[in-house]
Order: structure tokens, then C-alpha cells, then sequence
């Protein structure tokens, strides 16, 4: 019998320590961390069944919502955008999906497969849509569900979204609102606004892990579902049967991610003892030294500042310097992962993340040092210590001092 041969014995895993400052996942919260060694349960034991329904309540305070079909898929934000998109469409249905940036055009990928008649506006990369725009496609195609981005990740855009919610209801339709990066970072409420059906992740203004995603049916959504003529066309992702696992049934459908979901409790616990607005404000401030930063810097931002996005800000490379060079030296140098562009933004632009944990002032000024020297060395020509100097002005205006 031929045997694989064994490598030679691993040490023990050890990573560098790195500050997440990109697009996701962000630096996941200590505590997340402790409760994340917690030895495993089972997923069917009582105590597991308890952190499920404390896990829904506590997702049902950050969405704002009241609706019972609350829960966490197993799996990345992805799929959360999969599981919206195929349980509320059947095939042959009409689509109208909202493309301003690389996870729009996934939208209108997942909706094309699950068999809709997709028709699709546009925005250039960096803007974000009008609700009267909206307003004309919808009169064009009487469309059953449209789907939009609340924060786009790609470009840094921060979408209006209650008006839409509104006059897609007025045509008769249902609103899908992929919140994965808004979800903890900037406000949102579900049931004030209306939203049909929405969607997010744990490794982005939670400071969790990648892992799960969770979402949010109300009862129009919740109708179309159960008034479906045909089967979901994805069976893990099926929320007939996932409701019957998270309701009191407890009808087996797979084995539950434990540790994410000891991760997710305590992320959301983490999320309560703060308070959503002094987390919003929270973002609300370190986007703003930020951005005050990168301005004494002279780099300029993707999205103008009416809908500039406090969590993530995409910011555009200048002209003479290497997109590549300047991650790699952050990474290398300083442990700071930063994002790169994507689409039309690859190698245009870097996006820098403030999310969840990663949303205080160390992180800002460590940053703004970092990309200050690697500019310099690379001889773009910058004023030393304006950028800090800046941030620290717009922490003061805000009453704050730049230590952690
Ligand atoms: C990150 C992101 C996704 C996809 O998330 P994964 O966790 O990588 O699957 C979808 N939509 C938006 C807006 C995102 O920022």
C-alpha cells in the first residue's frame, strides 16, 4: 500500500499581529475573540437553543425590527444575498437591480440565475441613485422585487434608501436591501423604512468573523414566500426549511456553526452594551478625522461628501505612485491591511475601512502616519505631520482626545 508521506510536523499556528483597516473583515472584537474558545455544545442542546433566540432577538434590535423571520444563514455575507435573491424570486419574474458598484452587478449575477427578467439602472462608480430615477424605471417594468446596496463597499457611497423603500411600494413591489456594510456602522431601520427583505455579515461593522449572515424577511416578503408556486431553487439556502430550524420546531436542517454563533452573541452583545447611536456617532467621527486626514494630504475621495460612507472610504490613488507597493509597505511595515480597488477602481484607488472595533482613533492616526511615510519615501511630496495634525483638530472639534 503506497501511504501519502507526512509533511513534517507544524509548529503551532502563529500569524503576525495586523491591524484590519481595509474593506473586511475588520479587527474582530476582543471579547468575540474569548467567546469564540469556548468549548462547543451541541447544536441541539437546550443552552444552544437558548443563544439561537437570544441571537434573533438581538439581530432584531441592530436591523430595527420586529419581524419573527430574523435569523443568521450559515456562510459568508454572499450568502445572505443569495438566499434574499432565490427565495424571493421565482423564475421568469421581473427584477429591477440598482448597479452602482461591484455588489450590485453580483446582485443582478444571483437574481439571472435564480431565472428573473433582470433589468438593471446604473450609476458611475462613486455615486448613488435618486429616488426619481427609481421611480421611472419602475413605471417601465413593474418590477416584483428591486434590489440595492446600502453601503457600497466598492466605492464608499452611502444610498438614501427610505424614499425608494416608498415608491417601490407604491408600484406594487419589494424591496431588498443588501446592508452589509452598513449594518453597526450607520443607521438603519428595517421596520421604520419599510424593508422588505435584507441581508448582512459578521466581519464588517459587527467585528466578528466571516461566517454567517444575517437577514431579515417582513411579512410582505414572508407572503411571497409562502405563496411560492415553485421550490426554492437552492436547498441549504431554503428558507422554508431554515425558519423550522430557528422556530420552535427545531426541525433539523445542519449542523450550526457553534463557535460563530458564540462569536455573533457576543459581537451583538458588544453592540447592545454600547448603544446604536453612540456607535453610529462612533463611525460618525472617525470618518470624519479620516477624511479631514487624507484631505491635509491632498488625496482626494471617490464619493463627494452629501453621501460619503463614515465606515469605508475609498480614496484615490495619486498620480506617480504604485497601488501595489504602498499596500505592500503598509502590510510589511507597519502590519496595516488596507483594500485595494475594485472594477473600474483597480489600482486607482485604495479603500480603508473604520468598522466596528477598528473604529477609533489609534487605528486613524496609526494610518494616517503610515501612509503619510510611505508616501514621502516614495517622494510624493507631503507636508510632515499635517495629516495627524488635521485628524486631531476634527477629534478636538468633536470633544475627543486621539488616544484610544
Ligand atoms: C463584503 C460585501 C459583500 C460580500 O460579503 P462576503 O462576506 O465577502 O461574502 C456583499 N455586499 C457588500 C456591500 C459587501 O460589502
Amino acid at each position: 500500500m503506497s501511504l501519502v508521506p507526512p509533511p513534517p510536523t507544524p509548529s503551532s499556528l502563529s500569524l503576525s499581529p495586523r491591524w484590519l483597516l481595509g474593506p473586511g473583515p475588520s479587527e474582530v472584537h476582543p471579547r468575540v475573540l474569548a467567546a469564540m474558545g469556548r468549548p462547543l455544545v451541541g447544536h441541539l442542546d437546550p443552552e444552544f437553543l437558548t443563544l439561537m433566540d437570544e441571537i434573533q432577538d438581538l439581530l432584531r434590535y441592530v436591523f430595527q425590527t420586529a419581524n419573527r423571520l430574523t435569523l443568521a444563514i450559515p456562510g459568508t455575507s454572499m450568502a445572505g444575498m443569495e438566499t434574499v435573491l432565490v427565495n424571493l424570486i421565482e423564475p421568469g419574474d421581473r427584477v429591477l437591480v440598482c448597479i452602482n458598484g461591484f455588489f450590485g452587478a453580483r446582485m443582478q449575477d444571483i437574481a439571472e440565475r435564480a431565472g428573473a427578467q433582470v433589468t438593471v439602472i446604473e450609476r458611475p462608480y462613486g455615486e448613488v441613485f435618486d429616488p426619481d430615477e427609481v421611480r421611472a424605471a419602475l413605471s417601465r417594468m413593474g418590477p416584483k422585487v428591486v434590489a440595492i446596496v446600502h453601503a457600497e463597499t466598492s466605492t464608499g457611497a452611502w444610498q438614501p434608501i427610505e424614499e425608494i423603500a416608498r415608491i417601490v411600494h407604491e408600484a406594487g413591489g419589494l424591496i431588498a436591501l443588501d446592508a452589509v456594510t452598513s449594518l453597526g456602522a450607520i443607521p438603519i431601520e428595517i421596520d421604520a423604512w419599510e424593508i422588505d427583505a435584507v441581508y448582512s455579515g459578521t466581519q464588517k461593522g459587527l467585528s466578528c468573523p466571516p461566517g454567517l449572515a444575517p437577514i431579515s424577511l417582513g411579512p410582505r416578503a414572508v407572503e411571497v414566500l409562502n405563496r411560492r408556486k415553485t421550490k426554492v431553487r437552492s436547498w441549504y439556502l431554503d428558507l422554508t426549511m431554515l425558519q423550522r430550524y430557528w422556530g420552535s420546531e427545531r426541525f433539523y436542517h445542519h449542523t450550526a456553526p457553534i463557535s460563530l454563533h458564540y462569536a455573533l452573541r457576543e459581537g451583538l452583545a458588544v453592540v447592545v452594551e454600547e448603544g446604536l447611536e453612540a456607535r453610529f456617532d462612533r463611525h460618525a467621527r472617525n470618518g470624519r478625522a479620516l477624511h479631514a486626514g487624507l484631505a491635509a494630504m491632498d488625496l482626494s475621495l471617490v464619493t463627494d461628501p452629501n453621501h460619503r460612507l463614515p465606515q469605508l472610504t475609498c480614496v484615490r490613488i495619486p498620480p506617480g505612485i504604485d497601488d501595489l507597493t504602498v499596500r505592500r509597505r503598509l502590510l510589511q511595515d507597519w502590519g496595516i491591511e488596507i483594500g485595494g480597488g475594485l472594477g473600474p477602481l483597480k489600482g486607482q484607488a485604495w479603500r480603508i475601512g473604520l468598522m466596528g472595533y477598528g473604529a477609533r482613533p489609534s487605528s486613524v492616526t496609526l494610518l494616517l502616519a503610515a501612509l503619510e511615510t510611505c508616501l514621502r519615501d516614495l517622494g510624493y511630496p507631503l507636508e510632515p505631520g499635517a495629516a495627524i495634525q488635521a485628524a486631531s483638530a476634527a477629534y478636538a472639534e468633536a470633544g475627543e482626545s486621539v488616544m484610544p
